[in-house]
Parts: C-alpha cells; sequence; structure tokens
C-alpha cells in the first residue's frame, strides 16, 4: 500500500538541506506522496530508507501476464470497490477443454470456443482462453489436448494437471504459447515451479485455505517463480467468495504480499447444473476472481458474463462514449432523415438498432454531451438549441440533406422552438422512447 507523506517523512533526514528543491524535508515527502518527485532528487536518503520505500511503491497485487506474446493480464488491482478509483484488468473467461476429446471432437470443442465473440455497444467481447483440464490421467492426451488449442490459434492456454508429468509433456508441445500453467499443490510445489520456471509460465496455487494458499505462495517464489494466480478450493460457491474476498482485502489493505495475486475459479468444481454454473460465474466476476473457468459454450450463457466484465471494469467516473459525429446507417442520401442524439453509448447504439430495424436509410447526428444521456444532459446544461446548432453546423448538416428537417427526441421536445429560431430548420419531434423510432419513420417521416 503507498505511505502517506508522513511515513515517508519519517524516512528522511530530516535535514532540511534544501537540495533536492524543496524547502523542507517534509514538503519533499508530500511530493514525493504525490508521485510529483522522484526520490533520487535527495542525495542523503540511506540504502535502508530507499528499500523500504521502494518496497512500498510496489503494486499491492502482482500483475501476472500469460498467453501468446503474453497479451493477456490479470491482478494489478489497486481497490476494494471501482468507486474508489477503478478495476484495472478485466476478468479473463476461459471455457474448459476435457483431454479425453480428440480428433474431430477436440476440434469441435476448440471452435464452439472460439466462436463465443460478440458485439456490444460497439466493442467486441470475447472468450480469451481455453483452459484444458487433464481428465483422461495420460500425459500424451493432455499434450496433445493442449497443441490442438494453442496450433489452432486465437486462444490463450490454461493447463490444468495435478501430475507435473502431464504439465511437462504440454509446455514441451506448447512452446512460445505461454500458457498458465495449474495445478501447483503443497505436494508438487517443487516439480511444478521447475517446470515453470523452465518454461517461463505463470503457476495456478491451489489449497483448500487461504492460510494455505500463502504458505503455498511462499514456496513456489521461493523456488523462484514470481507470477502466481492463486485458485482457493473451499467447497461451495459462499466460501469461495469468502476466501477470494478476504484474499483481496488481505493483498490491498494489509499489503499481505503471500496472497497479494490476481485469483483463478473453476466453477465446475463448485456447479454442475449449466445454469447455477453461469449464475455462479456472474458472482465471481464481481467479486473478485480474475480468470473464471466455466464449462458452457451457450451463448445465451456467456454473453451475459461478458457482459458483467464489461460493465465491471468500466471506469465509473468516465461514461462510455462514442465520437461525435453523423453517423449513416444504411445508405443514406439527402432526402434521408437526419436525427440528433447525444454521445452516451448506450443512448446512441439503442437509437442505431432502431434505426436499422426501420430499414430506413438515415443519417444520426451524434452531439458531443460528455458521455451523459438525452434528459442528464439537457437537465445538466449539455444539451441546448445551442451545442445542436454547432453540431450541425460541425457536421456540415446543409450539405447532407436538402429538406432542413431535423428530428429530435421527444424527451426534448421543449426545446423544439429555440432550436428552430437557432438554425432556421423546420423541428420534427420524434419519440420519447427509442424503441418506436421504426414506427415513426414510416409513419410519420415517410
Ligand atoms: Fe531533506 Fe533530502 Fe531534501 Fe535535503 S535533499 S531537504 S535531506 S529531502
Amino acid at each position: 500500500m503507498a505511505l502517506t507523506g508522513l511515513q515517508i517523512f519519517k524516512l528522511l533526514p530530516k535535514t532540511n538541506c534544501k537540495k533536492c528543491g524543496m524547502p523542507t524535508c517534509l514538503a519533499f515527502a508530500m511530493q514525493l506522496a504525490q508521485k510529483k518527485a522522484a526520490l533520487d532528487s535527495c542525495p542523503y536518503v540511506s540504502e535502508e530508507a530507499r528499500q523500504q520505500l521502494a518496497a512500498a511503491a510496489q503494486p499491492p497485487m502482482r500483475l501476472v501476464k500469460f498467453g501468446p506474446e503474453r497479451k493477456l493480464q490479470v491482478g494489478g488491482e489497486t481497490v476494494m470497490f471501482r468507486h474508489e478509483e477503478k478495476f484495472h484488468n478485466p476478468t479473463i473467461l476461459a471455457v474448459t477443454v476435457s483431454d479425453t476429446l480428440s480428433g474431430g471432437e477436440l476440434n469441435k470443442r476448440i471452435e464452439s470456443i472460439k466462436a463465443l465473440e460478440f458485439e456490444r455497444v460497439g466493442t467486441r467481447i470475447k472468450v480469451q482462453a481455453a483452459a484444458v483440464v487433464n481428465e483422461s490421467g495420460s500425459a500424451d492426451s493432455f499434450a496433445a489436448a493442449a497443441a490442438a488449442v494453442a496450433e489452432s490459434g486465437g486462444l490463450a492456454l490454461i493447463l490444468l494437471a495435478g501430475s507435473p508429468d502431464a504439465a511437462a509433456a504440454a509446455c514441451a508441445k506448447t512452446t512460445g504459447a505461454a500458457p498458465l500453467l495449474g495445478t501447483t499443490t503443497s505436494e508438487n510445489a517443487e516439480a511444478m515451479a521447475k517446470i515453470a520456471a523452465e518454461h517461463q509460465c505463470p503457476l495456478v496455487a491451489a489449497a483448500a485455505t487461504a492460510e494455505e494458499l500463502a504458505d503455498l505462495s511462499e514456496k513456489i517464489k521461493a523456488a523462484g517463480v514470481e507470477d502466481i494466480v492463486l485458485s482457493p478450493q473451499a467447497g461451495d460457491l459462499g466460501g469461495r467468495l469468502r476466501d477470494i474476498t478476504l484474499i483481496r482485502a488481505a493483498a490491498l489493505k494489509k499489503t499481505f504480499r503471500p496472497l497479494g495475486y490476481p485469483v483463478l475459479t473453476e466453477v465446475g468444481r463448485i456447479e454442475k447444473d449449466p445454469d447455477r454454473q453461469a449464475a455462479a460465474a456472474a458472482a465471481l466476476i464481481c467479486k473478485y476472481s480474475s480468470i473464471v473457468v466455466i464449462d458452457d459454450t451457450r451463448p445465451q450463457a456467456v454473453l451475459p458474463l461478458l457482459t458483467a466484465v464489461m460493465n465491471v471494469f468500466s471506469d465509473p467516473q468516465k461514461p462510455v462514449q462514442v465520437e461525435p459525429k453523423v453517423y449513416t446507417i444504411g445508405e443514406p442520401d439527402e432526402n434521408s432523415p437526419l436525427m440528433f442524439t447525444t454521445n452516451f453509448s448506450l443512448t446512441y447504439y439503442t437509437v442505431e438498432a432502431d434505426v436499422e430495424a426501420s430499414r430506413i436509410a438515415s443519417y444520426v447526428l451524434v452531439v458531443d454531451t460528455e458521455g451523459t444521456s438525452v434528459l442528464t444532459a439537457y437537465s445538466g446544461d449539455k444539451l441546448s438549441e445551442k451545442t445542436v446548432a454547432d453540431a450541425m453546423a460541425k457536421a456540415n448538416a446543409e450539405q447532407l440533406v436538402k429538406h432542413r428537417k431535423l428530428i429530435i427526441p421527444g424527451y426534448v421536445a421543449v426545446m423544439s422552438g429555440k432550436l428552430e429560431e437557432a438554425t432556421n430548420w423546420q423541428v420534427m419531434v420524434g419519440p420519447r422512447e427509442s424503441a418506436m423510432i421504426p414506427k415513426y419513420l414510416q409513419e410519420v417521416w415517410k
């Protein structure tokens, strides 16, 4: 946890010599706490103080990277609640691949996982990893299934085997894939750490309690592996949520390094029923599993989970926005309708879908309201006849259509008179609800 200015001050020489450019050591400490100064600016700080300050500057939860080019990253979180700052690294959703599958069945399973990709409010969201599980008990089958996932491309690899022989065989067949390697227990820790060090993979550590996980992470670290993902094994969902929350609090609030790692949960070990598994996965995404492994490949189960990840890991202080400009839907011409909405993503994509549903090619002018919805923007003075007129001028609306008619959201019908005066265009009041846009365009606009 970051040190306060006063805690830093206690570690400084307190001579007020001004060599650092600050009038006092206390002023320098305050600048350091706010990350506005570098420790090197003080030539007299002791080596002991330097080490303490460096240790305090380390993130309380380690950032762990894996997958091809180590592009997936988990951990590195700094707060318990997203409103305190934001959560940084979204939960990775992974789907299991049993190594009892082979040939066409195995390929079909891999392709069904790769197909779990969707577009939501203009962003592509997808399952990013496959967790190959050593259910066969055979090292060769495990290695073959791991190789098939790696060769198919597009999915990061999580290897879950209790046997170091199976883990070693799979790592040897997936060179360059940088898999996340499990499952390490107190019994096989040294052998697994040796394999992980050789192949430069992060390790999954599994134990029944948070205390045992802390001991295990220390053991793995002593064996030379720094990148660790914890997997608490309490039997039911309640137990897992309790342990994961405890781990997070110990890491972030107490800076307890042995638990300062991201967490992986195999949901199939808690729930077998697919619907209950999806519900458990949603709870684990909210609290605080960095990797959630499910068995389900049904799109209707996976899309809500990916949506939950997107929502939990958005910045609560920054509304999700689209670029303010004119969007074309279909192939509009100079006779097509022109309407405006705001640049709050959810508002824009709802309007876009409803205009598409009307099958009438249209222009949608997106007005910059700092990512707020129509009513919020209007009541907060971010949407007025002036902002709309300015947006129309910037978008060259005069050149887009020749009818000089602008459809406005029904919720801001009150601005129609002033907007007509400001633009010299005819203002048509559209529906209050976006869902009524198709009917409006088909029956009122024509
Ligand atoms: Fe204090 Fe070091 Fe700055 Fe001198 S250079 S005032 S000792 S912090």
